[in-house]
Formats: structure tokens, C-alpha cells, sequence
């Protein structure tokens, strides 16, 4: 997988791209990520990149031709599938985090100050993401959440595809409780089933424990998952208790 970021802060982002499960699989040529700074593409003789929105007195709003010229600069003909960081978008998910790490090649442009044109908008991007409902100030935070959402998804990332299988969100629960070394902590011990080494019960009392976990924690999640009338029976009997 390619990924294109276009930004004014490139710096922001190298970093955290450079570290940690994203940076190795980056250096094991899993997918391959280049940020590029907008202001490398305005025309402006003093590099500016922005302007004041039409008939609004404060703020500064990105320019269409600084980022078009990045765009077709970096895309060079090639199509990538283009995503805006917007807190107008769909709200990112872990259905399309799963279904973007099926892309070859996708291009994020990250909005500053008030935004980004809506012409450049129109004229370059196929899809809005939005990583909450709340606003930042600008779109790297959200497209490093983006990033590290999907890679983790690509092959070779994680040692075991069930590394993301078994986590929050990915069937539609939310992860069981785990528990490492020491086994007994300020008196409160590992759960018996942990240590009993029986594959067949492990997994019973994992499956168990998400559905309760997220009937306690995000009770509305259950109502868009496919449940079993074993599931039914668990959950009804935790909600008398
Ligand atoms: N004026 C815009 C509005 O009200 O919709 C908000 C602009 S925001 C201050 C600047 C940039 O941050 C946006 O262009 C976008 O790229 C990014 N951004 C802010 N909040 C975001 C969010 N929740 N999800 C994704 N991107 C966000």
C-alpha cells in the first residue's frame, strides 16, 4: 500500500510514523507513507498558503491552488483513492479502516485554520473522514489515527491476524479483560480459566467476557451485532444479577 499525506506540518506527523508497530511495518516495506508539505506547491512569492474566507473578517482558510498543485504533483496521473480529514466526514470505524486496508493507493489531505477551500474539495476528494465529533485544529492528528488504523490491518503488520480480530470493535464487541504477570495483585488474582492451559474453556470465557464487558461499557453496540440465543441467555442472566 502507498499512502500520500498532504499537510502544512509534516514534521507533526514523521514521528510518530517513524515509531513503534506503524515505523516497523513502514521499514518492512509493508506499506510506504510520504508527507508533503503544501507550502512546497503555492506559487506565492512569500509562501503563503491561505486566506481570509469570503465575507468572514477572522480566520484563515487554505487556497485551492497550493493544494491542487501538491496533489497533482505527488499523484503524477495516478488515481489514489483521495480522503479529506474533516470533522465533516463519516466518523471513522473499524468496518472502514478494514475495508481501506484493502486500497493500493490512497492520498489524505489535512486541513488547517478554518479549513480548505470547498472548490478543491469538489474538485480532488472522494471521501470525508472525520475521527469524532468534536473539532481539532488541524487534520494530522486525525490522519495519523487514520493511518495507524488501517496499517495495523495490512498483512505482516501484527504477528497474528487475530492480534485485531480478538480487539475491541472488530466483530462488533468489545475486547475481553487480560491480564499479565504477577498472577496475584494487591489481592486480586487472574481469573482460574487463564492458568488452567484448557484452549476450549479459554476461548468460551473470553467470548463470555466481551459480551459483558460490552453490555456494561457500550450496551448500545449490542444492538448491531448478530447474537447467538447462547449470547441472549449470558446476557440476560448478567442483566439480573
Ligand atoms: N471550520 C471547520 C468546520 O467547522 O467544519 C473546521 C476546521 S478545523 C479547525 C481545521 C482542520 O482540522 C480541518 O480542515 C480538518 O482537516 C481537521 N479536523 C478538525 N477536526 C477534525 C475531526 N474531528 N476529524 C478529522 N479532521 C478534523
Amino acid at each position: 500500500m502507498r499512502i500520500d499525506i498532504a499537510t502544512l506540518f509534516p514534521e507533526m506527523l514523521e514521528n510518530y510514523l517513524s515509531q513503534s508497530v506503524v515505523g516497523r511495518a513502514r521499514d518492512k516495506g509493508i506499506f510506504t507513507v510520504k508527507c508533503h508539505n503544501i507550502r512546497d506547491y503555492t506559487l506565492d512569492k512569500h509562501r503563503r498558503v491561505d486566506d481570509t474566507p469570503y465575507s468572514e473578517r477572522q480566520g484563515m482558510l487554505m487556497q485551492c491552488e497550493p493544494v491542487y498543485n501538491c496533489f497533482k504533483a505527488v499523484t503524477e496521473g495516478r488515481k489514489p483513492h483521495v480522503i479529506y480529514m474533516s470533522p465533516q466526514g463519516r466518523t471513522l470505524t473499524q468496518q472502514r479502516a478494514k475495508e481501506l486496508s484493502q486500497l493500493d493507493d490512497i492520498f489524505i489531505l489535512c486541513g488547517h485554520y478554518e479549513g480548505v477551500d470547498e472548490r478543491v474539495i469538489e474538485e480532488i476528494v472522494d471521501e470525508e473522514i472525520s475521527i469524532g465529533d468534536y473539532v481539532l485544529t488541524g487534520g494530522e492528528l486525525p490522519a495519523l489515527v487514520l493511518v495507524d488504523s488501517v496499517v495495523r490491518m495490512l498483512d505482516g503488520t501484527l504477528s497474528k491476524a487475530d492480534c485485531y480480530e480478538d480487539e475491541s470493535h472488530y466483530n462488533g464487541l468489545l475486547e475481553y479483560p487480560q491480564y499479565t504477570r504477577p498472577e496475584i495483585w494487591h489481592d486480586k488474582q487472574v481469573p482460574q480459566v487463564l492458568l488452567s492451559g484448557h484452549h476450549a474453556n479459554i476461548l468460551k470465557w473470553r467470548h463470555e467476557q466481551a459480551l459483558l464487558i460490552t453490555q456494561k461499557k457500550r450496551p448500545e453496540l449490542l444492538e448491531k451485532v448478530e447474537l447467538t440465543p447462547a449470547d441472549l441467555a449470558i446476557l440476560h442472566k448478567n442483566g439480573e444479577e
